[in-house]
């Protein structure tokens, strides 16, 4: 790790909850139907946990029946970043905070119309913010 790196590590350690570190910063995963979010109908804007970028607009956000908060698609195309993940033996497609770097969750083709995708994230990497 560089020295930035490292002080960015500290201020994360700080900054979160274990259990947000280990999702945001060490890309795990929170237990289906455990985080604050899955069942979560109200309006807002979900931000990045780690620096407060807005990713999510709760107008996306449908049930999936996952135990996850998931979304049809991002706030903005170039907030999120996707990436080939082949842990676990599978090949899945990460999502991580573009600004940030953290840790949301993956991507899958079988969400609803009109994106047919499905961002299935971690309550742990969000923040929501109400209108
Ligand atoms: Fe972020």
């Amino acid at each position: 790790m560089s020295e930035n790196n490292m002080k960015d590590d500290a201020q994360y350690k700080q900054k979160l909850t274990p259990e947000e570190y280990r999702i945001c910063r060490e890309k795990g995963t929170e237990r289906a139907f455990t985080g604050c979010f899955w069942d979560t109908k109200t309006d807002g804007t979900y931000l990045c946990k780690c620096c407060g970028e807005v990713l999510f607009s709760s107008e996306t956000k449908y049930d999936s029946g996952s135990g996850w908060p998931s979304f049809y698609e991002p706030a903005k195309s170039d907030v999120v970043l996707e990436e080939t993940d082949s842990t676990l033996g599978m090949t899945r497609t990460e999502v991580m905070c573009k600004q940030c770097g953290s840790h949301l969750g993956h991507v899958f083709p079988d969400g609803p119309a009109p994106t047919g995708l499905r961002y299935c994230i971690n309550s742990a990497s969000l923040e929501l913010k109400t209108d």
